[in-house]
Formats: C-alpha cells, sequence, structure tokens
C-alpha cells in the first residue's frame, strides 16, 4: 500500500491545507522540494503498513502568461509520475472554465482520479447535491469525497480509500 498522490486543482480550493492536515495528523516529513519553477511540495503520510506521497501543485488554470503556462504544464508533467490523482474543487463555487479546463486534461489521463469537493464546512448540505449534479458525470471518477480540509470532516475516510487501493 504504497504510492504518490498529485492534489490537483484550481488555485485556493484548499490542496495545501488538505496536504497540511494529512501530514499533520501522522507525520514524517514535510519538503519543500522548490526549485522555484515547479514548486511541488510533498508530503509524506505513514502508517504500520503503508507509505503515501502526496504531491502539492500549483494551482492549474487557464493560462493567460507564458509563466502562468509554464506553471500549468509543470502541474500537468505531475499527473504521469503518480498512481493516483485527487481532483480538488471548493463546493462554494459552480463549475467554472477553469474546472473545465482541468477536466479536459484529466479526460486524457489513464489513472484513477478522485474528486474531493471542499470547503464543506461552509456550505448548505443541499448544495452539495447540486455540486454533486455538476461534476458527477464529467469523468469517471474512482470515487467522490466531499470533505473539510480545515476541519478534517471526512479526511480520514479519504486517507482510508486512497490506502486500500494503492
Ligand atoms: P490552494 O491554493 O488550493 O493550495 O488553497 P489553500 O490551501 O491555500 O487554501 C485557500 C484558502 O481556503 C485558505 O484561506 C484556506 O484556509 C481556505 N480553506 C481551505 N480548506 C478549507 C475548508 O475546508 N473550509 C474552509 N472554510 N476554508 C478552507
Ligand atoms: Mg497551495
Amino acid at each position: 500500500h504504497s504510492g504518490f498522490v498529485a492534489i490537483i486543482g484550481r488555485p485556493n480550493v484548499g490542496k495545501s491545507t488538505l496536504l497540511n492536515r494529512i501530514v499533520g495528523q501522522k507525520v514524517a516529513i514535510m519538503s519543500d522540494k522548490a526549485q522555484t519553477t515547479r514548486n511541488r511540495i510533498q508530503g509524506i503520510y505513514t502508517t504500520d503498513d503503508s507509505q503515501m506521497v502526496f504531491i502539492d501543485t500549483p494551482g492549474i488554470h487557464k493560462p493567460h502568461s507564458r509563466l502562468g503556462d509554464f506553471m500549468v504544464k509543470s502541474a500537468l508533467s505531475t499527473l504521469g509520475e503518480v498512481d493516483a490523482i485527487i481532483f480538488m474543487i471548493n463546493a462554494d463555487e459552480r463549475r467554472g472554465a477553469g474546472d473545465n479546463f482541468i477536466i479536459d486534461r484529466l479526460k486524457e489521463v489513464k489513472k484513477p482520479i478522485y474528486l474531493v469537493i471542499n470547503k464543506i464546512d461552509q456550505i448548505h448540505p443541499d448544495h452539495l447535491l447540486e455540486i454533486m449534479d455538476q461534476y458527477q458525470d464529467a469523468i469517471k471518477w474512482e470515487d467522490i469525497y466531499p470533505i473539510s480540509a480545515l476541519e478534517g470532516n471526512n479526511v480520514p475516510e479519504l486517507l482510508a480509500t486512497l490506502q486500500a487501493k494503492l
């Protein structure tokens, strides 16, 4: 049960918060493998019989500049190197062009992809159903997890599933 997991998504959806929570719970190492250009933060989560390396990526967005284009390519190239992918969205925002841009890229990736709907602590439960509706059929998700990276809701369950499937 070990492998690499990339966390991708638009800026500000909570990717770094999730990584911090995962590593903060069961810490091994938090290292900043920073070349500024790649800027990939990795956190290692270990249990008695598993080790998962989580890779935080700079937010993927529709590139508007050459630097932006470079950052996005860097984030996307990570996808080729991992065993599973977490695509994180903000439960409080509607599906937009930025998400569609990422989803189009994900359609080409043959890896298990988990849809993680973050910030459920700040929405009404009815709204969660709406969001699920918007994303459910976008691609074939390995699984869908509504979570709060900030408060920790459902994060242990997400980790358990990843661990079992890696
Ligand atoms: P990133 O750009 O995807 O890495 O996003 P960050 O992890 O930096 O989070 C962006 C903002 O969203 C920060 O102010 C976080 O505190 C906030 N945030 C992240 N996760 C949650 C969550 O589960 N609930 C709430 N209410 N805020 C969150
Ligand atoms: Mg971040």
